[in-house]
């Protein structure tokens, strides 16, 4: 049971800009009907398809400040531009009915998460490599080349921030990457961190990564 009393796991899944998480998040949900995806507060405008309430609970800034203010976020950040958060609110009642709470999240809230919620399982994302990550930050059609760019800028801080987490996962194929971040989910529940640990610790994984790497 974690530190505000609720018996399901908190796992969050953060990676640089254009990794691939929010595919692989909604393939993980597909595949493990005992996840909820927490539902993020934001100020940034809806895109095209996206709901209130479903994709992300849009609020203006005073909104987003006034909970702020009362406590009410888990972990929020500044990402171009805009804000973004974690409110208790939305991980409270899966966590309190026993249900496993998937946060997918960018980097500057995991590291909250790591100070504020140490219970927290921490699953790092990494691009196959760096070119890779640079064709589909270009490759998606809704962002403007300035949004790119700012995106391509802060792939180094992103990195960095890496050392906060628990475990690691490569996705080149999303579907072994997926099948890995279960692995991991499924040892945490069955109290087997150690075994996930030595196939997916982040020391390792980050380790063989960064030796694959042209230049690095
Ligand atoms: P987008 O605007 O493309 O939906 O999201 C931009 C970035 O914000 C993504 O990296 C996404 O994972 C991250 N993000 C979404 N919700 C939250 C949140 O609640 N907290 C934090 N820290 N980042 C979030």
């Amino acid at each position: 049971m974690s530190a505000l009393g609720e018996k399901g796991h908190v796992f969050v899944v953060a990676a640089p800009s254009g990794t691939g998480k929010t595919t692989l998040c909604a393939r993980l949900l597909e595949e493990d009907p005992g996840l909820t995806l927490s539902v993020s507060h934001t100020t940034r405008d809806p895109r095209e398809g996206e709901e209130n309430g479903v994709h992300y609970h849009f609020v203006d800034e005073e909104a987003f400040l006034a909970l702020v203010r009362e406590d009410g976020f888990l972990e929020h950040a500044m990402y171009n531009g805009n804000n973004y958060g974690t409110s208790f609110a939305a991980i409270r009642a899966p966590l309190g009915n026993g249900r496993d709470v998937v946060l997918e999240i960018e980097v500057q809230g995991a590291e909250q998460v790591r100070e504020s919620m140490e219970e927290a399982i921490l699953i790092f994302l990494l691009p196959p490599d760096l070119v890779v990550l640079e064709e589909r930050l270009r490759g998606r059609a809704t962002d403007s080349d300035a949004v790119i760019a700012k995106r391509l800028a802060i792939v180094d801080r992103e990195l960095a921030a890496a050392r906060f987490f628990d475990f690691a996962v490569v996705n080149d194929d999303l579907e072994i990457a997926v099948r890995q971040v279960l692995d991991v989910i499924n040892a945490i529940r069955n109290g087997e961190r150690e075994k996930a640990e030595s196939e997916h610790g982040r020391a390792q994984v980050l380790a063989a990564w960064e030796a694959s790497q042209p230049g690095r």
